[in-house]
């Protein structure tokens, strides 16, 4: 009997040993940089599915069980998912939480309103939490995820490494090629479906006129939606790009009787499959999309 104790305890050990730590992520371009760090480790579970609204959300019963055995979670943060800040606290408190918006390195953007300023609502959050669309923020994010990883998981440390390091060297490639794509673009000139692309205008030198709805994505008013029906028709704006999997009303009415282009461009790659090349895809896809929108 004793002897049967022993080894199944010798069994639980070398399988605890094994085991690949859980990971939860919230959107796919995180689900994208933590799957790219634990290539050949392992995968991580994803909260957001592609084509949903990350700012406007419930937690899935299904969810709900991944985060009461995760280990470590890693996500932006309540401004961007503030549905998710309550559940991370009452299921996953045992789990190392890595707060993507936290990481410190890099400068954060104020959130703005649908007319690009600082937005004023008593409820709202101070932050913009875009900021994966700048692959540079991306950069300091893997290195914490790296260290998170390592921390929770101490025998695959050399992976998560070797792993980070392929990733930034990604990124900055990723970040040059769009650079030299965008190059010369006139600026100002397009107008984007929610305030999301702050940090990758500001990245690239390729600012917006604004944009249709604020950065928590809710409806625009109708006084909003007149101002920018009258720079549309003044071709002040000629490119109008509208959500990935959202109807596109609005723009066919802002574009009406005019020679505007459209386009569609989502900030968390909703039509992209999940997985280590989708961050890559969706930075590039918007670098195309704005490309051949914009170009004169
Ligand atoms: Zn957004």
């Amino acid at each position: 009997m004793i002897r049967i104790l022993a080894s199944a305890l010798i069994l639980t050990a070398t399988l605890a040993r094994g085991d690949v730590p859980r990971v939860v992520t919230d959107i796919a371009p995180v689900h994208s940089l933590v799957a790219q760090v634990m290539d050949g480790v392992g995968t991580p579970d994803l909260i957001v599915p592609p084509g949903s609204d990350a700012h406007h959300m419930a937690l899935r019963p299904s969810d709900a069980r991944k985060l009461a055995k995760a280990q470590v979670v890693v996500w932006v943060g309540a401004p961007l998912t503030p549905w998710l800040a309550e559940p991370l606290t009452t299921l996953a408190s045992d789990a190392a939480n890595l707060t993507l918006l936290q990481v410190p390195g890099w400068t954060h953007r104020a959130a703005t309103d649908e007319h690009g300023h600082a937005t004023e609502k008593a409820n709202s959050h101070a932050i913009d939490p875009h900021a994966w669309l700048d692959p540079e923020v991306a950069v300091f994010w893997v290195r914490a995820i790296r260290d998170a990883l390592s921390t929770t998981d101490p025998d695959n440390s050399v992976h998560y490494a070797a792993n980070a390091d392929k990733a930034v060297a990604g990124l900055t490639s990723l970040r040059t090629r769009i650079a030299a794509d965008l190059a010369e673009l006139p600026s100002g000139t397009w107008l984007a479906p929610h305030a999301a692309f702050g940090y990758f205008e500001d990245r690239f030198g390729l600012p917006s006129a604004g944009s249709v709805a604020d950065s928590d994505a809710e409806a625009p008013g109708p006084a909003h939606l007149a101002m920018l029906h009258a720079a549309v028709q003044a071709g002040k704006i000629n490119c109008v790009l509208s959500e990935t999997n959202a109807p596109t009303d609005y723009t066919d009415v802002l574009i009406e009787g005019t020679d505007a282009r459209t386009g569609a461009i989502d900030d968390t790659g909703m039509a992209l499959p999940p997985g280590p090349a989708m961050y890559s895809e969706l930075l590039s896809g918007i670098a195309a999309t704005l490309k051949g929108c914009i170009a004169p």
